[in-house]
This record gives structure tokens, sequence and C-alpha cells, in this order.
């Protein structure tokens, strides 16, 4: 059993025939109907796609205009993007701990990791499940630290019952296989800010920008922009974006089997009191399915995947603590142990499988092999 697999079906094929044929592959009808779908569905005024939500992170902190001397606090157990987006620019990544019953920022930590040179805060919603962003807003709004939000793995997440990706000042989603929705590679920065907008659709672009036509050319069979500022390529492809618009056009029904499946588990698992289950929110999307064990570290933890293993149940830890990978811990001489609950998290966590189409003798067999593992470790 696979930890996570994508669902496609005649829906994605339909849509790629319709790009192939169309003979329009990228920066075309398929993208801008994947960029309007994902605003509405997230109640932003734009959404542009891009490359990945790599891409997307690094085009928000260029866009935020970070730069040498800033500082981005970032909590230390999630994807180590969400720390490079910083260092990309030059800013740093500060990392504070994490709420262990949610495996998101703890805004306390947040609050203390502040220093006069903070400029942006990135909020995870880790696994699917929303950042505690009224806390984090509360800080942040006073002293003018901007808000990205990893939105990575919270498509079709809300926070309060609302969608979450416009709900700080940028939002970042990834659609890459482990996700809800996947085009393959892809992401897309979310926003309600026009300039913020305007900046990130010009970076993606080489940094173009609409030209003033002199007058003997505004006539001509070409289109006129203005290269004022360095600029990459973090397009999406419309082939991408074709698979895209037949995802969102599911996505309820991806949510909801993920919902399904993680009310399996909840029934299965919940007398345990051996293992610690995701926190209960009715806006978790379950783009992962973590547990922790309760008793014993990395060693049991391993052990246990092992077992799993061994009945072909495939698993992972939970993410990184990222103050202990290489990069950090070097560049910062960085003492991962100041992050306790981040290491914790990191020594501690299983992600279990979880995809639409996981049938409830999956859910048996995981379980019942996590019983007998669990027990003999
Ligand atoms: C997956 C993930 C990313 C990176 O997404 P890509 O599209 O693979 O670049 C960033 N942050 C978090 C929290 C993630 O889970």
């Amino acid at each position: 059993m696979q930890l996570t697999a994508p669902k496609f079906d005649e829906a994605e094929i339909e849509m790629l025939r319709t790009c192939l044929s169309s003979g329009w592959v990228t920066q075309g009808p398929m993208s801008q109907k994947f960029e309007q779908l994902i605003a509405e569905r997230h109640g932003v005024k734009h959404a542009l796609v891009t490359t990945s939500c790599t891409a997307a992170l690094h085009l928000a902190t260029m866009a935020l205009d970070l730069k040498a001397g800033d500082e981005v606090v970032v909590p230390a157990f999630t994807w180590i993007t969400s720390a490079h987006c910083a260092e990309y620019v030059g800013a740093r990544a500060v990392f504070a701990d994490i709420d262990l019953a949610t495996y998101n920022l703890d805004p306390a930590a947040f609050e203390t990791a502040i220093t006069p040179r903070t400029r942006a805060v990135v909020a995870v919603h880790l696994f699917g499940l929303a950042a505690p962003l009224d806390d984090i807003r509360a800080i942040a709004s006073r002293r003018g630290i901007a808000i990205i939000e990893d939105a990575a793995c919270a498509i079709g997440t809300t926070y309060d019952g609302k969608p979450v990706g416009g709900l700080g000042d940028i939002g970042c989603f990834s659609f890459h296989p482990r996700k809800i929705v996947t085009t393959g590679e892809g992401g897309a920065v979310t926003t309600n800010d026009d300039t913020i907008a305007k900046a990130v659709g010009s970076l993606r672009n080489h940094g173009a920008s609409a030209a003033h036509v002199p007058d003997d050319e505004a006539v001509g069979p070409w289109t006129m922009s203005a290269y004022n500022q360095i600029g990459y390529n973090l397009r999406l492809s419309d082939i991408q974006a074709a698979v895209g618009v037949a995802q969102m056009s599911k996505l309820d029904g991806l949510l909801a089997e993920r919902r399904w499946v993680a009310d399996g588990y909840r029934e299965r698992l919940s007398d345990r009191n051996d293992i610690v289950l995701p926190a209960v929110d009715p806006g978790h999307s379950y783009q992962s399915f973590v547990i922790r064990i309760a008793e014993g570290g990395r060693q049991r933890r391993n052990a246990l995947m092992v077992s799993l293993a061994k009945r072909s149940i495939q698993t992972r830890p939970g993410t990184h603590a990222v103050p202990a990978l290489g990069y950090y811990r070097t560049k910062y001489g960085l003492c991962p142990q100041h992050f306790p609950n981040a290491m914790i998290a990191e020594d501690t966590s299983i992600t279990l499988p979880i995809f639409p189409g996981m049938t409830a003798s999956d859910l048996d067999l995981v379980a019942e092999t996590l019983d007998r593992a669990l027990a003999a470790t």
C-alpha cells in the first residue's frame, strides 16, 4: 500500500486532449482557467500559477522585497523550502518552535523569535491543518510583519470556516503528487493585494512589465514589454494547468475521500493511548495523516516503520525539524534542543497512507499491523 496516490481519470485526459489539440501549451487559456478556479475556491482576488510551491514561496519573498539584513520567522518543523525562501533572497530564516498538538507554529515562540529585523513570518498550514492565524496576525500586524501562508498542503483547508490562501499577505500552494491536487509539479501564489500580484506576475515572467509603446511602433505586429528588473521563468505550462483544471473540478470529492480515510483511522485508533492522532478540526484537509508514538523515540519509531514496510505498507516520518538539517545547523550554529517540540515531532512522527480510493480493508490492515508492531516494539 503506497503512502499516497494521485487520482486521475478521463477528466484529466480530456483536458489534456483539449489543450494539446488547441496547440496552446503555455501561458494560455488553461493557465488562466486554473488560476480562476484557484482564486474562486480560496476567495482571493489573484492566483498566479508557478512551476512549484518552492517557486511560489521564492516569488513571495521577492515580491515583499525581502533582502540581506531581513529576518523571516519560520516554524521549526516543516518542509525545508518554507525556510529556503528567505535564504534565496539573502534574508535569514529564524526558527520558532511548534505546538505539538497541531504541528503548526506556536504563536508564543513566534513572538519570542521577533527582533527589530523581522519582516515576515511563514505561517505553514502543515499536513492540511490551518495555522493559528488570528494569534499570528495579532502579533504580526502590531509590528508590520508580513504573513506568507505556506499553503502547500492546504488546498481546500479552512480556518474558522474561511479558506486559507487569502488570510495573510501572500499564499503559496503546491501541486506536487504528495499534495491533494496535483499537476505533476506545480504551484500557485494567491493574494488580495494588486501590487503584490503585479510584482509576482512580472518576476515569474522574466521581469517583464507593460511598456510605454512609442507611436511609430504601436501599430506593429508585436507586443512590447519593458524589462526594468531581474526576473525568472517560473511559469506553469498549460499542459500541467489542463490537469489542474480537471483536478479542481473534483476537489470536493478528493477532500471528502481524504476525510473519510481520516475518520476511518480515528475509528480504529482512537482508543489507543500509545499513539497521538492528528488534531481534530473540521477545516483539516488531511493532505497527510500524521500520528506520533507517545512512548519511546526515534529508534522505536523507525522499528515501527520497518514493521509496516514488511507488510508492504509505505510510511514516512512527518517532515523535518529544519534547524537540525545540515545547511541551517552549520550556517547559524543552531542547537536543535532549542526546538524541543520540533525534535519530538521529528523523532516520533509517522505519516500513514492516505489517498482517494483507500478502502476499509486497507484501513483494517494498517490498524492491525500497527497494533501488532506496537505490541512487539
Ligand atoms: C510540499 C511542500 C512545499 C514545497 O512544494 P513544491 O511544490 O514541491 O515545491 C513547501 N512547503 C510545504 C509545507 C510543503 O509540504
